[in-house]
């Protein structure tokens, strides 16, 4: 009996406790941390300013994906964070725009003023829809707390002043004077190495937006754990080398989570998360960002080659156009093309290509011409040696037939075919190459490249250009 008594009277002050808790917990759970604006010098303005130029280079020297499905569900993510931005910190000037860049590191980086671009290779590499937000979220607030204007008012130095904010920022954001020589994006670092302050702002209030957002923001803590998982103990992701890690980020977030209201149902794997990551998976494997800036580099000045030449491989490819231009370096290569036809002179090599048709992998509709240097003698050695080096470059081909008699540039010269299934478009491609000696004994080719069941639509410009060519020397 007391027993039983004893239980009532406890179960009835339970109750009343939970009554009290339950009442007063909003006062009890400590709120959340407060982010606070820093000190900016600069107006609103400059950062939307400095960060539209700065966005015209980055369309220029990175290769935007430009797929509508990957465009559209970054532009959701990023769409639900902005509108989760607390009041305090939005700018209605400002522009949130979001772009995939085909790259395959684990990176994402912002802009001033709003655009923001996300790796490929970071969605690729997610766990959830989370592990994206929480990238996104964190770059979204260095743009919401203005950190590239605010960093550049903590240096303020007589330099700046003179120069200016565009010149200072160009420089501070990208690695590159406005104005100046393109390709410096890479050569200094293509984003602001922010203080560990902001670095811990960034989480902290990417963790709010996330949560405010229907995001758990431990997963912004869980992609750190991913990129460092990912990156197989080698030299660490840009990611984290650029966001040096300021105390323990991990137990920070996880700490933060724990003071905000997130919802049971948090945004996990949904299926439009696993649709894209597929498209993207069965995409051909991207470059890194390193190779980019090789690449990028090597594209500077005279040399052009159609595989840093920004071109997206296309399924519909427009047909050679029946009017032709005539294409001439001025003293030493002569020839017409289809006028639908773009133009990479490089050192040695001159591609003629349309639209669709170019890419990081080289063409897969067009012509190839150039001079293969050969200490042969003999032409057709020089030819076949000139294959073979094809043939071990491009291991999907195979010689369709031997050499034959042709009639090239106006010389006596050789063609062969070669085919197989291209990497590229997944479809039966041939390669006609066509060969005629030089007087100072190297040989020029002519490689013309078309999907099989397409060749015959491309057989007429190719013979025009054969017939049409002419090389002085
Ligand atoms: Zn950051």
């Amino acid at each position: 009996m007391r027993i039983i008594k004893n239980h009532n009277r406890n179960k009835s002050l339970m109750a009343l406790a939970m009554i009290w808790t339950m009442s007063f917990l909003p006062l009890i759970v400590p709120a959340q941390t407060r982010v606070n604006m820093p000190k900016n010098k600069y107006k609103v303005q400059d950062d939307v300013r400095v960060g539209r130029e700065a966005a015209a280079q980055v369309a220029r020297q990175f290769p935007l994906l430009n797929d509508g499905p990957a465009d559209q569900y970054i532009d959701r993510i990023g769409s639900r964070l902005v509108a989760a931005i607390p009041s305090q910190f939005q700018q209605p000037a400002f522009d949130y725009r979001f772009e995939v860049v085909n790259a395959r590191d684990i990176n994402a980086f912002a802009l001033p003023g709003g655009p923001m671009y996300v790796n490929r290779g970071m969605i690729e590499a997610a766990r959830n829809e989370g592990e994206i937000a929480g990238v996104m979220a964190h770059e979204i607030s260095h743009i919401a707390l203005r950190h590239a204007t605010a960093q550049q008012t903590k240096v303020s130095n007589p330099l700046n002043q003179i120069l200016g904010i565009g010149a200072i920022l160009g420089g501070a954001v990208l690695g590159g004077q406005t104005g100046a020589q393109l390709g410096q994006i890479f050569a200094q670092g293509y984003f602001t190495r922010y203080s560990r302050d902001y670095e811990t702002q960034a989480d902290v209030l990417g963790s709010q937006i996330m949560a405010e957002a229907g995001y758990d923001p431990r997963d912004l803590a869980n992609m750190f754990r991913t990129i460092e998982q990912q990156s197989g103990g080698g030299r660490g992701p840009e990611f984290l080398s650029s966001h040096p890690n300021p105390g323990n980020r991990y137990e920070n977030i996880n700490r933060e989570a724990d003071l905000l209201r997130v919802t049971s149902n948090t945004i996990k794997i949904t299926p439009e998360f696993r649709r894209v990551q597929e498209r993207l998976n069965s995409l051909p494997r991207a470059r890194s960002m390193a190779e980019i800036a090789r690449d990028y580099r090597g594209g500077q000045g005279q040399e052009q080659s159609p595989t840093y030449g920004g071109g997206r491989y296309s399924s519909r490819v427009a047909l050679p156009s029946a009017r032709t231009r005539v294409y001439t370096d001025g003293s030493s290569i002569r020839l017409s093309v289809p006028d639908n036809w773009r133009e990479f002179a490089g050192q040695g090599t001159l591609t003629f290509a349309p639209e669709g048709a170019y890419g990081d992998q080289g063409i897969t509709h067009g012509a190839m011409i150039g001079i293969h240097r050969s200490n042969s003698g003999n032409a057709l050695q020089a030819s076949e040696n000139y294959v073979n080096g094809i043939l071990q470059s491009n291991p999907y081909l195979r010689q369709q037939s031997r050499f034959s008699n042709a009639s090239v540039a106006g010389r006596q010269g050789y063609a062969i075919v070669l085919t197989g299934r291209s990497p590229v478009t997944g479809r039966n491609e041939v390669v006609a190459v066509f060969t005629a000696p030089m007087q100072n004994g190297s040989l020029l080719y002519i490689n013309a490249v078309a999907p099989e069941e397409e060749s015959y639509r491309y057989n007429p410009a190719f013979r025009n250009i054969i017939n049409s060519i002419r090389i002085n020397g």
